[in-house]
């Protein structure tokens, strides 16, 4: 499976947010009905014109007239916030004091204006959100979203996001969502996809506890999730700063999610590379299907940190890939191998039964399945998947009928392991 497909299930909708009404600023208003030279031409936002720079030494007094008493000199060139204004006077604090400066004397300085949040762009709330069933402000408030909560854009639509919290998916007012990371390459990330280290993400933890607790925001201490134990996790440290570092916390992605996990649920681990255990295929499909033992799981070579796979099948891989770098010069791509059950579940509610396999039934779920990737030589048509379909065969790594092209089910980057 693969993300195309997740991102086949979105609204290709991208609706500019449109300005509202309630930024302008009521001193703006106030200024340029009195001073309109004084301000940028044009109608500026609040927010563009908070930040004003001195074009000359100038003073600062105590009240808004000539007559004020002088508090200090602001030299030319320094940057001020605006306060409030009156005609021809804008409050402003300088040197720990607070006064007013002539509006003459002050040039807007435009603020980067945040960049409209789109489709599958990361946002954070700025403030505590009502979640709504539609795109207004009128249907039903579903739920509340905290205060400083990370999530991706799914939809965008006048103004408003798609988001998903808590389980619940539905509407909040862009305006309140600060994009903290532009929507990453198909290869990335985006709610709901298996999390590996497509995000270019290698620093690894482990989960030590059964259900490690994952949370939405450090404040709002919203759980979102149990991690089961011995989960892989990837700390994602740029988010992480973006959001507001917390002590004793990190931001994860892991199991299609993002969120805080506290750093005392997690270890490092290293992974092995080989079947140290000797355990033989049959050994891991008695296993639960997608609670394979940590033991049994083994990191792909030349991969480390992109998924893991049933420690059995790693030997074969391995002959597979040899022989696939002889041929085409490089390393074989994978995307993913092992999947937890909750990823299961996850897949098998966003994409149903043509793409995502009945959960508990998915050889991912034991390891022994292997995704690569969809792009153009990998596909039906494509020279590797052609070299695959003729050769894996030789080292017990399979593609099977029912997915060949044609079929409902065609996907032609799944293989499955056959072997001992
Ligand atoms: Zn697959």
């Amino acid at each position: 499976m693969g993300a195309a497909l997740v991102l086949a299930t979105l609204s290709p909708a991208q609706a500019q947010q449109a300005p509202s009404a309630s930024m302008q600023g009521s001193f703006v208003s106030a200024a340029a009905s009195s001073h309109p030279a004084l301000w940028l031409p044009g109608r500026i936002s609040a927010a563009a014109v908070k930040t004003v720079q001195t074009t000359a030494n100038l003073n600062l007094r105590a009240k808004p007239a000539t007559s004020g008493k002088k508090l200090a000199v602001i030299p030319k060139g320094t940057k001020l916030t605006v306060g409030s204004t009156k005609p021809g006077w804008s409050q402003v604090r300088y040197a720990g004091k607070t006064g007013w400066a002539s509006s003459t004397y002050l040039r807007a300085v435009p603020t980067k204006a945040s960049p409209a949040i789109k489709r599958g762009d990361l946002g954070k709330s700025t403030v505590a959100l009502k979640l709504r069933r539609q795109a207004n402000t009128t249907s039903k408030a579903l739920a509340t979203v905290p205060k400083a909560g990370i999530y991706t854009v799914k939809k965008v639509s006048a103004g408003f996001s798609q988001i998903t919290s808590r389980g619940k998916t539905g509407w909040v007012q862009s305006k309140y969502l600060k994009v903290v990371a532009k929507k990453p390459g198909r290869e990335i990330y985006i709610d709901k996809k298996y999390t590996s280290n497509r995000a270019g993400l290698t620093d690894r933890y482990w989960t030590r506890v059964s259900g490690s607790d994952l949370y939405e925001s450090v404040k709002g201490k919203i759980r979102i999730g149990d991690i089961p134990r011995n989960s892989v996790v990837y700390r994602d440290k740029k988010m992480e700063k973006t959001a507001g570092s917390v002590k004793g916390w990190i931001f994860v992605r892991t199991q299609g999610m993002s969120g805080w996990m506290k750093t005392i649920q997690l270890a490092r681990k290293t992974t092995a590379t080989t079947n140290p255990g000797k355990y033989s295929a049959k050994t891991v499909l008695a296993q639960i299907n997608g609670k394979v033992p940590e033991r049994m799981l083994v990191a792909i070579g030349w991969d480390k940190e992109k998924t893991l796979i049933a420690a059995p099948a790693v030997k074969d891989l391995n002959r597979l890939n040899a022989a696939f770098k002889k041929k085409f010069g490089h390393n074989l791509d994978i995307d993913l191998a092992y999947r937890t059950r909750a990823t299961q579940d996850a897949y098998w509610v966003e994409l149903g039964p043509y793409v995502a396999a009945r959960p508990g039934t998915s050889n991912h779920g034991w390891g022994t399945a292997i995704d690569v990737p969809e792009t153009y030589n990998y596909s039906f048509r494509g020279k590797y998947h052609k070299w695959l379909k003729a050769n894996s065969k030789k080292f017990n790594w399979v593609h099977r009928k029912i997915l060949e092209e044609g079929s409902p089910y065609a996907e032609a980057w799944h293989f499955d392991y056959v072997g001992k």
